[in-house]
């Protein structure tokens, strides 16, 4: 209570009055007080909330965790990537493509963040007694790269330096890897507008572009350059230079691999390239001989290959050959519970042929002498990238950014995990 000392101030003599009132008409103002006090609170919550859902889905249950996303980001401000280019044996790099039209309009969050060379994963989880919390996964990578770096930065860090090594006569592969919608074809045929894609800037056309540049030195006059092109459906090869004619592959007693009468065409510039690409691109997609109306379902491997066409055989004749592989998509959940006999059949084939792949990788990492190659025709075809100390690889990994892929992400980031333990480490993090 006042003191005679402050009488003066206003607020004092206010406080004055309320404490000349009886005890009960004191308490009910009190009451009324709190009461007000607690309606504006709640107001100014339910504001905040309506701010909240406006700016997600009133009818979204997802707007909660895009809150604790958005909260995650707040707290943990990202960190710049490095910008070294790696040239390691195995080199694993990561891509997310931006949310697009579709996830745009059903307001989905975006679940993955990139903070240097790690990558995080909110995978939205609910407890029994049905509270909502995140669990942010880990995984570090040699290079992340970020929304905004095009096909071009993306080639920098993965394929380039591999360019090289095939001058040395080595072998060098490049996969990309990741669930269909990705962005594995955008990334090594070409970008997309709309349904056309532009062949001249994706993986493929850039290493051809690098490889004819360094043609160019006298030292490497005596080689040429064929290209080839074919897919993998369904464990069977099919030629798409030449029609998806379906090819045999043969292994001869040393156990090389040779897939008989695929089309090695020769090219001289990058627009030979293109229009080869171009040839096989629509092949590819129109694919009726393949049963595969989706080229989702089938991996696409194009080959550069240095080739000395004097030599007699078509061992001494190959110096060096670049394969570069749009993966099948690798998302396996819809196809096991699927009632239609050919999609689980192709589930089962595709998962076969990257788990067969997963060991090669796996065993070339560690210079194995033995490649477990005979898994799948994919590595079968693949056989001699796998061999030789000398012999390189990148893998790109593309991934969906949003909440419905979260499942497949994580998928996607825990087969990398388990291809190069070396530059691969899942951190545990809550
Ligand atoms: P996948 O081959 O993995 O099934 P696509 O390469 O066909 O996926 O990509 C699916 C769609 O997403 C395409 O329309 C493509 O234009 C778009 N897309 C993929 N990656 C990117 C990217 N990095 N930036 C912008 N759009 C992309
Ligand atoms: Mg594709």
């Amino acid at each position: 209570l006042p003191t005679a000392k402050s009488s003066s101030s206003s607020k004092v003599r206010r406080t004055e009055v309320y404490a000349k009132k009886e005890p009960t008409v004191r308490n009910i103002d009190k009451i009324q007080n709190e009461r007000i006090e607690r309606r504006e609170n709640q107001a100014k919550q339910r504001h905040v909330r309506d701010q909240v859902k406006a700016k997600h889905d009133v009818n979204d249950s997802q707007w909660e965790f895009a809150e604790m996303i958005e909260d995650w980001r707040d707290d943990n401000p990202a960190h710049p990537p490095h910008h070294k280019r790696m040239n390691y044996k195995i080199n694993v790099c990561v891509r997310k493509r931006p949310l697009n039209k579709k996830e745009t309009k059903n307001k989905e969050t975006d679940v993955v963040t990139r903070s240097g060379e790690i990558l995080y994963v909110h995978q939205p989880m609910t407890k029994v007694d049905l509270t909502k919390y995140l669990e942010n996964l880990a995984f570090r990578f040699d290079y992340v790269f970020d929304l905004d770096d095009d096909n071009r930065k993306v080639y920098e860090y993965t394929a380039k330096p591999l360019v090289e090594s095939i001058f040395k006569g080595t072998r060098a592969t490049c996969f990309a890897y990741g669930q269909t919608g990705s962005g594995k074809t955008h990334t090594m045929g070409g970008e997309f507008s709309g349904k056309n894609q532009n062949c001249a800037n994706g993986i493929y056309a850039f290493a051809a572009e690098d490889v004819f540049k360094k043609l160019r030195q006298p030292v490497y006059s005596h080689l040429q350059l064929t290209v080839s092109f074919f897919e993998i459906y369904a464990n069977k090869v099919f030629d798409l230079l030449n029609n998806s004619q379906r090819l045999r592959i043969l292994e001869d007693k040393q156990g090389k691999i040779r897939t008989v009468g695929l089309v090695d065409q020769v090219v001289n510039t990058v627009d030979d390239v293109i229009s080869v690409l171009r040839e096989g691109s629509r092949c590819r997609t129109s694919g009726q001989t393949s049963a595969n109306s989706n080229s989702s379902r089938s991996h696409a491997v194009f080959q550069l290959s240095l080739v000395a066409p004097g030599r007699k055989t078509h061992e001494d004749r190959t110096h060096g050959m670049f394969s570069l592989i749009d993966l099948a998509g690798n998302e396996r959940g819809a196809d096991t519970m699927s009632s239609d006999r050919i999609t689980r059949q192709e589930g089962a084939d595709i998962n076969k042929s990257l788990l067969a792949l997963k060991e090669c990788i796996r065993a070339m990492g560690k210079d194995a002498l033995h490649v477990p190659f005979r898994g799948s025709t994919l590595t079968k075809v693949l056989r001699d990238s796998f061999i030789g100390e000398d012999s390189k690889t990148c893998m790109i990994a593309t991934l969906s950014p949003g909440f419905s892929s979260c499942e497949n992400t994580i998928n996607t980031l825990r087969y990398l995990t388990s291809i190069s333990y070396v530059q691969i480490i899942q951190l545990a993090l809550d």
